[in-house]
């Protein structure tokens, strides 16, 4: 085991120090769970009070607590109370309620996370009220059902909470009293991300009553985006600058039939509320204003592009040109003379003089994708018009002043291409004034419900595609994918699925994984670890591997998840004869969780 051997649970915190465990169950959820369509959940519907509980462990030995694979820590609302207080009184208002309820959504984000993980076959209503559960136990609020509305079919969500305790009324009240507006700004964010991220869309929190305006309890309603008529002040606190796309939830229309085509491609969208996402934001924000290069980096498909355009329209040189040029996909001989343009003469077959990219891009932006593969001579021609803002044409003598804005982009390590000697040291240092990472997918996975959200609705709309939404193991697969070709694969991916999928219905993982295809590594993998979150696959012993064979990858027809599944089931069981025990020793699992999974396939 990674951590600390000496782990004390909660159960354990519980015993020594009296405190009575479970009390937070109100008995107000079960009488209220009868809002939830036609589901019941029990006391034994996991996961359950002493499941979440057992995700607590205390390892004082290393300094360390742990909610499952998550690090907390204990802080004194009080110190939060006064960070608050200096935020507020420092930044304004505004300001500190959108960072305080963005790290809510984040927080929210990545416990809806760990439900999904570790309850992959959790009911949905089941995993919505376990985050109730985990709000309560983080210590943050005491969470009183009122009703909850969640219909699978067309994937709508209408929830009504009372929130009693609220740790930040005490603190918003003790620093400026009884006031005109409600305080449970991290809270009311935690809501946002914990069922966004559940139902893999956007679904919006409002506080309508709070402790911090004089009232008994705080009230607050999450509806699914589209059902609010104004969400544009919600959002305001949940984008960390203004040019994030608020659009990009605007309520559909009812009938995307009757809707004319989106206009704006899904590219132009910037969609996010992860902290990795918000600081590339900011730095852009402070960019822009200025006429400094700007070297953006990071793996393809992060939205480099998307980025380099925004800096332009948010920039002073806006209403100017914005030229891309994908230096990747202009061959070497040609690359010069695009970039730097012409003259009659220069060569056989350039009969007239033109222009190239930074001539047309005067006083705009030029913004130069894929910059490691440009050849040694046109790196020599692009320093000289950083250092001297003057150009040469191609076959020209005369040079030309340019007023360029250059923005560069790689998904290649530029520092390791000096190295090499493939690009030029004092280019790189002229590229690299203000150089902005932006992370993959994997590294901003709170964002994936919102981008889900946002290419769902785009799409739905350029295809005329009403497809309402998507199944809980679509959202469950999804979040668990590892997207190597991050948000680009993500966008190509919800585009096939809204026309696959039926009129009226919703996304399943076979709309977005066709199984015609031969799977990749990376789904078929995915496939096997989604139906083994609990069956732990990854740690299957060698014993276990020689009884149990995992299909291949290359499989000719890729089975199905229950089809593995259930292979894999009757093999560990075969091979322990029928011994239950001993078949989830060989998956490396819990008895009750094999059990319960063996019974679902009908194999005991
Ligand atoms: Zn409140």
């Amino acid at each position: 085991m990674a951590r600390s051997s000496t782990r004390i649970s909660l159960a354990d915190v519980a015993r020594a120090t009296g405190t009575v465990m479970g009390n937070f169950d109100s008995a107000a959820v079960g009488k209220a769970l009868g809002g939830f369509a036609s589901t019941y959940i029990g006391g034994d519907a996991h996961p359950n009070v002493a499941d979440i509980s057992e995700c607590l462990f205390f390892s004082p030995g290393d300094g360390r607590i742990w909610l499952q694979d998550q690090r907390m820590v204990l802080l004194h609302t009080e110190a939060l109370g006064s960070l608050r207080r200096e935020m507020v009184d420092s930044l304004g208002t505004k300001q500190a309620r959108g960072l305080f309820t963005r790290a809510g959504y984040v927080s929210g984000a990545r416990d809806a996370q760990l439900v999904r993980k570790q309850w992959p076959d959790a009911d949905p209503s089941a995993a919505a009220i376990a985050g109730t559960r985990l709000h309560a136990l983080e210590g943050v609020v005491k969470v009183e059902l009122v009703q909850v509305v969640y219909d699978a079919k067309s994937g709508s969500y209408e929830g009504e909470f009372l929130w009693h305790n609220s740790s930040e009324d005490d603190e918003h009240i003790a620093a400026y009293g009884i006031g005109g507006s409600p305080a449970c700004w991290m809270q009311v964010g935690y809501a946002t991300g914990y069922v966004s991220t559940l139902f893999g869309r956007l679904i919006v929190f409002r506080e309508t009553q709070c402790r911090s305006m004089g009232d008994a309890h705080c009230r607050v309603i999450g509806k699914s985006a589209d059902q609010w008529d104004d969400i544009e002040e919600d959002m305001r606190y949940l984008n960390a600058r203004e040019f994030v796309d608020t659009a990009a939830y605007a309520r559909p229309e009812p009938d995307a039939a009757e809707l004319p085509s989106a206009s704006a491609s899904a590219g132009d969208a910037m969609v996010g509320a992860s902290s990795a996402f918000n600081a590339a934001c900011h730095q852009l924000s402070r960019v822009a204003r200025t006429s400094a290069t700007v070297l953006f980096t990071g793996e393809s498909g992060v939205g480099k592009e998307k980025f380099a355009s925004m800096l332009h329209k948010i920039s002073p040189r806006k209403s100017q040109p914005f030229i891309a040029v994908n230096c990747a996909a202009i061959p070497e001989t040609l690359i010069e003379s695009e970039l730097f343009g012409v003259e009659r003469g220069a060569y056989t077959g350039a009969s007239v003089s033109r222009p190239g990219r930074f001539e047309r891009a005067s006083g705009g932006t030029l913004f130069l994708d894929e910059i490691g593969t440009l050849s040694f001579v046109a790196q020599g021609k692009l320093l000289r018009a950083l250092q001297e803002g003057e150009i040469e044409r191609v076959g020209g003598t005369r040079s030309i002043p340019v007023d360029v804005r250059v923005v560069a982009a790689t998904n290649e390590t530029l520092r390791q291409a000096v190295r090499e000697g493939k690009f030029r040291e004092d280019l790189f240092f002229r590229l690299n004034v203000f150089p902005i990472h932006l992370p993959p997918l994997r590294e901003r996975r709170d964002d994936i419900p919102l981008l889900m959200n946002h290419f769902l609705n785009h799409y739905r709309r350029k295809h005329a595609c009403n497809v309402r939404g998507y199944s809980q193991a679509a959202v469950r697969t999804l979040l668990n994918y590892d997207f190597p070709g991050n948000i680009r694969e993500l966008q190509n991916l919800v585009e096939r699925a809204v026309i696959m999928a039926d009129v009226g219905g919703l996304i399943d993982v076979h709309h977005l994984f066709t199984s015609g295809e031969t799977l990749s590594p990376d789904v078929m993998t995915l496939r096997l670890q989604e139906g083994s979150d609990t069956l732990n696959l990854a740690a299957t012993t060698a014993q276990a591997a020689a009884t149990v064979a995992v299909p291949s990858r290359s499989s000719p027809s890729p089975l199905s998840l229950e089809q593995t599944e259930q292979a894999m089931l009757q093999r560990a069981i075969a091979a322990s004869q029928g011994n239950l025990s001993a078949a989830a020793r060989l998956l490396n699992t819990s008895r009750a969780k094999l059990a319960y999974r063996a019974k679902k396939h009908k194999l005991v």
